[in-house]
């Protein structure tokens, strides 16, 4: 059971979202627009998000980069239009875990969550055959949560972000494939196979920033993949 927030403005779909979710047992609250999903953000602690993007008086992408300075580990998936791709590159740029794009199947729904939900809380998360916290030079990934250390500064990553750098890492120096990046990603039996062909891109921007005061460089290996190499300190 986890305590969810939906944040949906359609009042149809957000009764549907809340009944279904409260059936799969969990607990739910919502809300009706941003203002107040970021209201009960600050006097609540939520598992987890579902956040619609089209959203009245505060918009969802405003209260994602609102959340995500205080809360940068807690997992939100984002509920788009079929064809707000911008949408979703923003969404995932200011840190969602997952998207789903509307009309979509509650199962589907259900399965990311449950998966999204199940990263967030297993330490073993997305690895049961190697160790958790690899790393290179100064940079150590975190077994615990998602996030790595640079020396002794804490850097906030999201799940898929860790898994990305843990292949990375644990690969340095070797061209890592974008099918061996959503094989990982998909490794987890709840993630449906559904990532979209921009995203990795995204996801390795965010790295890249992420990472910009590392003696790091994840270069694209033009046709092949990305390498994670180290830079003259
Ligand atoms: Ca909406």
């Amino acid at each position: 059971m986890a305590h969810l927030l939906i944040v949906e403005d359609d009042e149809l779909l957000r009764d549907g979202l809340s009944a279904q979710l409260m059936q799969a047992g969990h607990r739910i609250d919502t809300a009706a627009d941003g203002q107040q999903a970021l209201q009960l953000l600050q006097t609540v602690l939520f598992d987890g998000v579902v956040l619609d993007l089209g959203l009245p008086k505060v918009d969802g992408l405003t209260v994602l980069r609102t959340l995500r300075q205080r809360l940068p580990a807690l997992p939100v998936l984002i509920l788009t239009a079929r064809d707000g791709v911008e949408d979703r590159v923003a969404g995932l740029n200011a840190g969602a875990d997952d998207y789903l794009t509307k009309p979509f199947n509650l199962d589907e729904l259900r399965a990311r969550l449950q998966s999204m939900l199940r990263r967030a809380s297993l330490p073993a998360f997305g690895n049961t055959t190697t160790t958790r916290g690899a790393g290179v030079g100064q940079l150590r990934l975190d077994p615990q949560l998602p996030r790595a250390w640079l020396g002794d500064e804490a850097i906030d990553l999201t799940q898929r972000e860790w898994a990305l750098l843990d292949l990375l890492v644990r690969h340095s120096g070797q061209v890592v494939s974008r099918e061996d990046v959503l094989e990982a990603w998909q490794s987890d039996p709840g993630e449906p196979g559904t990532v979209a062909s921009n995203a990795l891109e995204v996801y390795v921007h965010r790295l890249r920033r992420k990472l910009a005061g590392a003696p790091l460089n994840i270069r694209n290996v033009r046709g092949l993949g990305y390498m994670l190499e180290t830079t003259a300190a």
